[in-house]
């Protein structure tokens, strides 16, 4: 992959720690972008030799100052995995305003504001790797996740008209779209639910963030150059 410069939004952790991890495993020099998890997202950046910075993604001051700071620290930039986000479980009924706003300002303005703080930078030079990170939610809806289910909907079809918009320019847009993946994202399921998402899965397992950084990778090596507007579901086989 050469000494290409990728950031990935929420690196700090689970999904998004595993895309640096591996980012950082094919060469390249990774900005690891956290929210709170301020140690994590240093001890994993010096662990890669990449550079942890901070940024709530639903700010768009402060993805433009991420960005900014990206660019001055590396001159470039090559990849942009949109990983951060939130999840939250509840009857539809008792979703708040507040719920509905903060899952969207995440999920959606987050992949919204990043993606154009980095674009007049790939458009400049015609080259560029964007990759969204939805949910199979997003794909078949989940119950007591309506939220969360239309904010990664929405992810799915931001990525496919990006595609169509900036293919012309050089840059492929693809969405990563998990199942099931062992993260503190699926912290309150017990182990008696594990393992009943395990038996429903065709391949007999929940997911690892390795599962899902592999896709990334995949997505993001010069062998993908041809796949544009795709979503690629790392789900064992739980939605097909
Ligand atoms: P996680 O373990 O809860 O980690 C979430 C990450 O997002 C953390 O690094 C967190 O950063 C970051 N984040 C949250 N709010 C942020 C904000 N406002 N600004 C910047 N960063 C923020 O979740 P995960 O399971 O790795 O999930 C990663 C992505 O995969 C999410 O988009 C999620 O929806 C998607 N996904 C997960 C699963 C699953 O089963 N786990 C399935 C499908 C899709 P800090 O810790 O620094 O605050």
């Amino acid at each position: 992959m050469g000494q290409k410069v990728a950031l990935v939004t929420g690196g700090s952790r689970g999904i998004g720690a595993a895309c640096v991890r591996r980012l950082a495993d094919e060469g390249c020099r990774v900005a690891v972008n956290y929210y709170r998890s301020r140690e994590r997202a240093e001890a994993l950046a010096a662990q890669v030799g990449g550079w942890a910075v901070q940024g709530d993604v639903a700010d768009p001051a402060q993805v433009q100052k991420m960005v900014d700071n990206v660019l001055d620290k590396f001159c470039q930039l090559d990849i942009l995995v949109c990983n951060a986000g939130i999840a939250q479980q509840k009857l539809f009924g008792d979703l708040t305003d507040a719920d509905w706003r903060r899952i969207f300002a995440v999920n959606v303005d987050g992949v919204f504001h990043t993606i154009r703080a980095a674009l007049p930078h790939f458009i400049h030079r015609k080259t560029g790797r964007i990759i969204t990170v939805a949910s199979m939610w997003g794909q078949v809806g989940g119950s007591c996740e309506a939220a969360y289910s239309a904010s990664k909907a929405a992810v799915i079809g931001l990525t496919k008209a990006l595609a169509k918009e900036l293919g012309p320019s050089g840059i492929t847009v693809n969405c990563v779209s998990p199942g099931v993946i062992d993260t503190e994202m699926n912290g309150n399921l017990d182990r008696e639910a594990l393992r009943a998402l395990a038996e429903e899965t065709p391949l007999g397992r929940i997911g690892r963030p390795e599962d899902v950084a592999a896709a990334v990778g995949f997505l993001c090596a010069d062998a993908a150059g041809f796949i544009t507007g795709q979503v690629l579901a790392p789900n064992g086989g739980l939605v097909i």
